[in-house]
């Protein structure tokens, strides 16, 4: 097999979670590889987003922590994901938005291990934090996201660093972390990321 070709099935990483600042491109970049890998795109920010646009009594306890850029509680949290758990572990996934902090990512093990949904890699998209705030309030522009404001954005970055950044050691203790560089265009960082998960072009 020539180095342009993929490789088998079984070498691809397809438990993949993508850890990043909002803003760093988990959206863009889950819905890139679960297209390449054949397995699901799981967004936890676009399952909230889905309850609030339901207008349920539950989308509005949700809707007043995304819009403020606070955490959503982690029972709830859990739930969602615990009711994926099995397709997940079955077909592979691309997680993006779980776990958030080290207490998710705890409070998730025993479910993703009964499952068989732990995952084989942890990609972290790297940008500084000036780049993703500039990348955030020009979003708003467009997409019109409530949570896209200056404010809000403020406080999920604080929340990021403060909850969220200390993933990367809690996983760099299992190995799993891999660190991209995602200040670069989107089509390199997808390149990159096939490349650690084993369905490179080549490059
Ligand atoms: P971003 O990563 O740009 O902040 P997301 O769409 O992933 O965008 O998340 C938007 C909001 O949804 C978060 O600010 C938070 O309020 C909520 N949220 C997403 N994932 C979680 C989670 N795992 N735990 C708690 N809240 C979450």
């Amino acid at each position: 097999m020539t180095r342009s070709q993929r490789l088998s099935d079984q070498q691809v990483s397809k438990k993949i979670l993508l850890l990043g600042a909002p803003g760093s491109g988990k959206g863009t970049q889950g819905a890139r590889l679960a297209h390449h890998l054949c397995v699901e795109h799981l967004a936890v920010g676009d399952l909230l987003r889905a309850e609030i646009t339901s207008g349920s009594e539950l989308g509005e306890t949700i809707r007043s922590k995304v819009e403020s850029g606070e955490l959503v509680s982690d029972d709830l949290v859990l739930e969602l994901i615990s009711t994926r758990a099995a397709q997940m572990g079955e077909q592979g996934y691309i997680l993006d938005g779980f776990p958030r902090s080290v207490v998710q990512a705890e409070r998730g093990r025993e479910v993703a291990e009964l499952a068989d949904a732990v995952p084989d890699v942890v990609i972290y998209l790297d940008v500084p934090e000036d780049v993703v705030v500039e990348r955030l309030l020009a979003r708003a522009a467009i997409e019109g996201r409530a949570d896209d404001n200056e404010e809000t954005v403020r406080n999920r970055m604080r929340v990021f660093r403060e909850s969220t950044a200390p993933l990367l050691a809690h996983y760099e203790k299992q190995g799993k972390v891999r660190v991209v560089d995602a200040v670069g265009s989107p089509d390199e960082v997808t390149m990159e990321i096939l490349h650690i998960v084993g369905m490179s072009d080549g490059k």
